[in-house]
């Protein structure tokens, strides 16, 4: 068991995040449907985590490493081993996740996995055109993998399998070498539309309104369902939800692939703002209305941003983010800050430019990314936003440690 486990950390020791060959690793799934067999399987996975789960809360544990060190013996000897660690693996995730709802609501129920998934990255072998998984020693269970499958996994390694009653997710990985920009795109994300500037002044926006349009025709279908049964109440909003994913996701995986491609061609990194707390921003009770705050929560910022970032990664293509602050108010000409004028323009006062709202955020976060990348030229980046009242303080605080060294030595001394 140590050996294993040394694998898995070991695994972790050897692609470090900054390293220069980096680890990408996407995703293919198919449909299949499971045997009984592997029914049985899969609901004997399911128990096994929710005792690891019930296991570390009762001992308090949440880290992999214990987890699978005090947990391992404990699980019923007659599971293999692989599915052993993949079950402490999975109930490390939702550990993790119950500890971090504990610290918002401390009345977080206790988790408990409900639904039929068996993640595992050992044990398992693809031969010819069929997924080969153990059930006991030397007694298998065969999945069938569809061509579609079989050609995104051909020449790639194969890292791990999720499998669910009715779908099967094989996640490969491949190393890339980091490329090294040459410039940088900034995204911004709005909610009708994508807007991409680059550090060489183009501009080009992708829009998103059919996405909006899809998601309030969705929102105004299921508010006419009238259902006093939660159980089919959740059955129909889920069957629309899927729907509305189904319709949506191509459109948001359209933009995400042209980004990352055309970014990949000029040899660019991409640039994203750090969206943190939106959210909170449109809760009930901050005096918005009800239908604005649904079309602002329906908003699939994340989404792209995740699509994004593992697309540039898998092409090597350099992602980083930027704080969110100012980038649509300051001017992307001379950084003053803006007034708004009409049809979503702004006016600068400063130096008179009039431009577009999402093109001025695309531009200024464009030359953050060139300020906060590690080998950008830093001169010509301070000259997009010029704040006086920043070096000031920057100088204070610098003269503060200059007149504090000599005395914290000076004690120093005296000690000695
Ligand atoms: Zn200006």
């Amino acid at each position: 068991m140590f050996a294993i486990l040394s694998v898995i950390f070991g695994k972790r020791a050897r692609f470090p995040r900054l390293a220069c060959p980096v680890l990408a690793v996407k995703t293919v799934r198919q449909k299949h449907q499971a045997s009984n067999e592997l029914l049985s399987l899969l609901d004997k996975f399911r128990r096994m985590v929710n005792e690891c789960v019930a296991f570390g809360i009762e001992e308090n544990i949440s880290s992999l490493m214990t987890l699978s060190l005090r947990s391992y013996n404990r699980l019923s000897p007659s599971t293999l081993s692989y599915y052993r660690l993949g079950a402490i693996s999975s109930a490390t995730g939702i550990l993790r996740n119950y500890r971090k709802a504990k610290r918002k609501n401390p009345r977080t129920s206790v988790p408990y996995a409900g639904k039929l998934m068996l993640t595992t990255c050992y044990g398992f072998k693809i031969q010819s055109d069929l997924l080969r998984l153990p059930l006991n020693p030397r007694q298998y269970i065969y999945v069938k993998l569809n061509n579609h499958t079989l050609q995104v996994l051909s020449g790639h390694d194969v890292r791990s399998v999720t499998l669910t009653p009715h779908s099967l997710s094989i996640s490969y990985s491949k190393e890339t070498v980091d490329i090294k920009p040459e410039g940088y795109v900034g995204i911004d994300r709005n909610l009708d539309n994508v807007t991409v500037a680059s550090t060489d002044q183009i501009v080009r926006r992708f829009d998103m309104l059919k996405a909006t349009r899809i998601k309030s025709d969705y929102r105004f279908v299921n508010s006419h369902f009238k259902r006093n049964d939660s159980r089919i109440r959740k059955r129909v909003h889920g069957k629309y939800g899927r729907k509305q994913r189904n319709r949506v996701q191509p459109l948001i995986h359209n933009v995400s692939r042209r980004v990352v491609d055309e970014a990949k061609n000029r040899r660019y990194g991409i640039v994203m703002e750090r969206l943190t707390g939106m959210r909170r921003l449109y809760r009930k009770g901050n005096g918005q209305s009800r239908s604005y705050r649904a079309r602002m929560n329906s908003w699939s910022y994340g989404e792209l941003q995740r699509q994004i970032e593992y697309k540039a990664r898998w092409e090597g293509v350099r992602v980083i983010y930027v704080p969110a602050r100012n980038t649509s108010k300051r001017c992307s000409v001379c950084g003053y800050k803006t007034l708004e004028s009409t049809h979503r323009r702004l006016w600068c006062p400063h130096c008179g430019a009039i431009m577009d709202r999402d093109e001025n955020a695309a531009r200024n976060i464009a030359a953050r990314g060139l300020r906060f990348s590690p080998n950008g030229p830093l001169g010509e980046a301070m000259v997009e936003e010029r704040e006086p009242e920043n070096a000031t303080l920057i100088l204070k605080v610098d003269g503060g440690k200059l007149s504090q060294r000599p005395t914290t030595t000076t004690i120093r001394s005296m000690k000695t």
